[in-house]
């Protein structure tokens, strides 16, 4: 048993004096290309990060539901009502994550029964690498293996967007869910926003994909994230569309001619046009093997996340503009909302060995207060139970 996995089981014997039934796992993500394209309905290519949440259940007798996690401290309890009360207090307010999933579940028909769950992932929270969503796909995951019911994996991603959503009030789109809950060991994957379609891909051979983390938190991140979302919507109806996936670079270009769209409306449809066709031109690139022109096209979407979508901040901006000029780097880009986390880059293996230490520390450098971290990942498998 990893030691992970090994240490989650431990933890779950500390809390409740007896050995779990069962384990489950649901990885982070990182999205390679496609940047607030998802609430668009458009396209984005994400894949499953090395990192994940794991979660060990034993059912109860009871309705009740126990939760710790091996990141916070206490344990959280509630019962299966509906609706369950959200936590009350800063500290316990991480477990509103297990509990919007466990309303939703009911919310959606399914017969939950009382469980005790333990939690331990190793996907840095609030860094844009997507710890929320592991957390509620493995809870989905976990509540129905303990009430011995199954839904499909889509099923689970949807649900866990609208536990997220509706529950602890984040207004994310289904990227996160999806690449956490759907994912394919070994492959990227073009995800159709709208359908929900997903069409895996994999990295070309000889390149690795390395994620740093700026270290700089997303401050006013939910107002500024939902003034973009607005903005969009704005867009897309004075172009006449309900999403701006159905508007093409000349239909936008047109109506900017006829002054249907301001300046800023302007640029930020702009971007979200262009990476849809990036996005797809990205894909065409994996499928070709083609790890170059892929790296262009990631340095181009930063561009315009910059200047058009206006979502970067001089940490992404910094630790971009260093990641490229080091050998080996074929592109890199912001990743996630922005305004703070992670950037992600397209380095050739050979390089990559050198290629960690020197962007950590030239960006200490240049950014001395930042506690930066930078991890190489492969592309890990979708969500699912776990050998205990
Ligand atoms: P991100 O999804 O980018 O990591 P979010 O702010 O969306 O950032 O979600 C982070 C939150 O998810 C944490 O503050 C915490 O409440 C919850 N969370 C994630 N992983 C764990 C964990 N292992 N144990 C407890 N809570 C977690
Ligand atoms: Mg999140």
């Amino acid at each position: 048993m990893p030691n992970r996995t090994a240490a989650l089981v431990d933890a779950f014997r500390n809390a409740y004096q007896a050995a779990p039934s069962g384990a489950v796992r649901a990885p982070g993500r990182v999205n390679l290309i496609g940047e607030h394209t998802d609430y668009n309905h458009g396209f984005c290519l994400p894949m499953a990060i090395q990192r994940d949440v794991r979660i060990c259940w034993r059912r109860r007798d009871d309705d009740r539901v126990r939760v710790v996690s091996m990141e916070q401290q206490g344990v959280v309890e509630f019962a299966l009502t509906t609706p369950i009360p959200h936590a009350t207090d800063k500290a316990s307010r991480w477990a509103d994550y297990v509990k919007g999933c466990a309303q939703v579940l009911q919310d959606a028909g399914v017969n939950l029964k009382g469980c005790d769950l333990a939690i331990t992932g190793d996907v840095p929270l609030g860094s844009g690498l997507s710890s929320s969503a592991a957390l509620e796909v493995a809870s989905m995951l976990a509540f129905l293996a303990a009430a011995g019911a199954s839904l499909s994996n889509e099923e689970i991603a949807k649900l866990s967007q609208k536990a997220e959503n509706t529950y602890v009030g984040t207004n994310c789109g289904i990227l996160d869910q999806l690449s956490s809950a759907c994912a394919t060991e070994g492959q990227a994957m073009l995800m159709d926003c709208r359908t929900l379609r997903l069409t895996p891909a994999p990295l070309p051979s000889g390149v690795s994909v390395v994620i740093a983390d700026t270290g700089k938190r997303r401050g006013l991140v939910d107002s500024a994230y939902n003034e973009r979302r607005n903005q969009c919507e704005a867009g897309a109806k004075a172009l006449g569309v309900l999403h701006l996936r159905d508007v093409t670079m000349h239909g936008l270009w047109q109506a900017v001619a006829r002054g249907r769209l301001d300046a800023t409306a302007k640029r930020r449809c702009e971007h979200v046009v262009a990476e849809d066709g990036r996005t797809i031109a990205a894909f065409a690139c994996l499928r070709a093997g083609d790890a170059v022109a892929f790296g262009e096209l990631m340095d181009q979407s930063h561009a315009d996340l910059r200047d058009k979508f206006e979502v970067t901040c001089a940490e992404l901006d910094g630790m971009v503009a260093i990641a490229r000029a080091l050998p080996g780097c074929l592109g890199s880009r912001m990743t996630g909302a922005g305004f703070g986390g992670c950037t992600v880059s397209l380095v050739r293996d050979e390089a990559v060995a050198a290629f960690v230490p020197e962007l950590e520390k030239r960006y200490r450098a240049e950014f001395p207060t930042m506690t930066p971290a930078v991890y190489v990942t492969r592309a890990a498998a979708g969500a699912g139970a776990l050998a205990l």
